[in-house]
């Protein structure tokens, strides 16, 4: 008997999602297609796929945690929302990696901003790694869809917190390129707690709108169910297996769920799939390579004013001034950030009396960064992940120069921008900050010492490490997100992304699933 008529005896699982607690014997589940992962690529896959007619049984390791949830404390929701409490991280502890793991993933947790991909990013994973029929023009319908379904649309100038404001006036100082960024939202109250899960379901994260659609149209969703083994037998996947998580403890609970199905699409987010594919020894082609950080460096400015930029929408402005620095130099792109007390303290400078006196500082600081556009030049690296002895992910990142060199160039313009904005000193996070109080004092930058752990740096837009391409041998995914060794696994999230993408993610990752549900569904019929 399978475990969904299992289900169906206790009571009518239809329409919500099944958590741990509730799973008390081992679940043998079939279905048209396993999906792992509820995030940003599973959601929207499962709920295509479903709304097409066919069966989806979804797994997500992390637990479903809803609006009553988010209590908007840092203490309590980034352990309860984040991969590894919070607390993952490079190797060597020089870059702090952010990564959500609930119902919903990532999209629970992030601040909302939503870029089509450049035409250039396509272009290049086109020209150079071969990827086929991800035109602008092909994918504009599933965007439209995506950005229907979620809501999304520009903030107004009037809605901008004055963290961002300090963006916006900075540039238009410098008379540099500047916009106002589009939103996943409905109704937002502005409160600034996106970080923290949105106390009013105004953020149009999955766990409000795909998952509930994938629901609706009949799909299976399973909190606290984290995927330990994908089992391949030649060419084909022919189970994936479950343990049972209480989502009280995180702990095992001793129940299992086995799921056959044709297809299986591993939709678990960079470093998480090269760790789950290691495990399960499906390591064909450069797995776990090339995983992209978009590492970002942050620049805090004391302004004469109460900033509060715990408040307010945390991300609604972005300069790509410096998104196209030429060849030999990385680029990048500049947001803000918002500063949570937490957060904030680890980020800050100091000791003892010293800490205490910046933290006295915070309702007037403002925060942006930059973000670096890595994978476009070929020697780049970016980071590689492979499994500790204990099973755990070990993700290494390979520093270049070009990488250093960016980063001095782009503390001095994130430092020119808030001068503009009328800053009254401005400190770099080097271990050594440095401080800035006009442009004569900018060289200071170029002097402080810089390498791994000598500046807090820090991601959230984990990509690549599954990439995609026409070459087996360069690539573990096809163009249409099939695995090129195995022909009834996909691989639908960002760690299929040849390259960093030069934008925030999110929707790149919504319209490439809806696009390749499309093949997906009829691979699957
Ligand atoms: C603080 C923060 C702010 C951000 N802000 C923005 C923003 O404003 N705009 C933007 O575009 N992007 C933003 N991002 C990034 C963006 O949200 C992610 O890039 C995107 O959600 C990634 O989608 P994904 O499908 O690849 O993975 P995820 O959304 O991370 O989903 C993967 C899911 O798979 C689950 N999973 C992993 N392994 C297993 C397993 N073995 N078994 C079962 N389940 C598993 C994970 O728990 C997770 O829930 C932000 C990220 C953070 C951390
Ligand atoms: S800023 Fe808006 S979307 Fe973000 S948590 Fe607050 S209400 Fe929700």
């Amino acid at each position: 008997m399978s475990g969904l008529s299992i289900l169906s005896a206790r009571g009518d699982p239809a329409n919500r999602v099944v958590t741990g607690n509730e799973i008390d014997k081992d679940l043998d589940l079939v279905g048209d297609v396993c999906v792992i992962g509820s995030g940003a690529g599973g959601a929207v896959l499962a709920a295509e796929l479903a709304q097409a007619g066919r069966t989806v049984v979804m797994l997500e390791e992390g637990g479903h945690h809803t609006k009553r949830d988010f209590d908007m404390q840092e203490g309590n929701m980034i352990p309860l929302l984040y991969q590894d409490r919070g607390g993952r991280a490079t190797a060597d502890q020089s870059c702090l990696i952010l990564q959500g793991r609930c119902i919903g993933g990532t999209t629970v947790v992030n601040y909302t901003t939503c870029f089509r991909t450049p035409d250039a990013t396509l272009a290049h994973w086109k020209s150079r790694w071969g990827v086929e029929g991800l035109d602008p023009a092909v994918l504009a319908p599933a965007w439209e869809k995506v950005e229907a379904r979620l809501g999304i649309e520009a903030i107004r100038l009037e809605q901008v917190n004055k963290n961002n404001r300090v963006l916006w006036d900075g540039c238009e100082k410098l008379g540099w390129e500047k916009s106002l960024l589009s939103r996943n939202v409905r109704n937002c109250r502005h409160s600034g707690y996106c970080g923290m899960g949105c106390a009013f379901d105004a953020k149009q994260a999955m766990h409000v709108t795909y998952v509930l659609d994938a629901l609706e149209a009949g799909a299976k969703v399973y909190a606290n169910a984290r995927v330990d083994q994908i089992e391949r037998e030649g060419n084909r996947i022919t189970a994936v297996y479950a343990t049972i998580l209480d989502p009280r403890t995180d702990k095992p609970t001793g129940r299992t769920i086995r799921v056959k199905s044709k297809l299986t699409a591993l939709c678990g987010g960079a470093v998480n799939n090269p760790k789950l594919l290691f495990k399960s020894k499906i390591t064909d082609g450069p797995l776990g390579k090339k995983t992209w950080f978009h590492p970002l460096a942050i620049s805090v400015a004391e302004m004469p004013y109460r900033v509060e930029a715990f408040y307010g929408a945390p991300q609604s402005v972005a300069s790509h001034q410096f998104g196209n620095r030429g060849a030999g130099k990385m680029s990048y792109f500049i947001e803000c950030a918002p500063t949570h007390p937490t957060l904030t303290s680890i980020g800050a400078p100091g000791i003892g009396d010293e800490h205490r006196k910046r933290m006295e500082q915070l309702p007037f600081l403002s925060a942006m960064y930059a973000h670096f556009i890595d994978g476009f030049a070929d020697e780049e690296q970016g980071a590689t992940v492979t499994l500790t002895a204990a099973g755990n992910p070990k993700v290494v990142y390979h520093y270049t120069d070009a990488f250093w060199e960016a980063v001095t160039h782009a503390q001095k313009n994130l430092a020119r921008i808030q001068l503009a904005s009328g800053a009254k000193r401005v400190m770099t996070l080097h271990t050594d900050p440095v401080t800035i109080e006009s442009e004569a004092d900018l060289d200071r930058i170029d002097r402080a010492p810089l390498g791994p752990n000598k500046i807090l740096l820090a991601t959230a837009h984990l990509m690549g490490g599954c990439r995609m391409g026409a070459d087996p041998k360069e690539a573990v995914v096809r163009s249409d997100l099939r695995h090129h060794q195995v022909e009834n696994l996909y691989i639908v999230d960002g760690s299929v992304f040849p390259t960093g993408l030069g934008v925030n993610p999110s929707l790149t990752i919504y319209g490439l699933a809806t696009h390749a549900a499309k093949n997906i569904a009829a691979a699957a019929g």
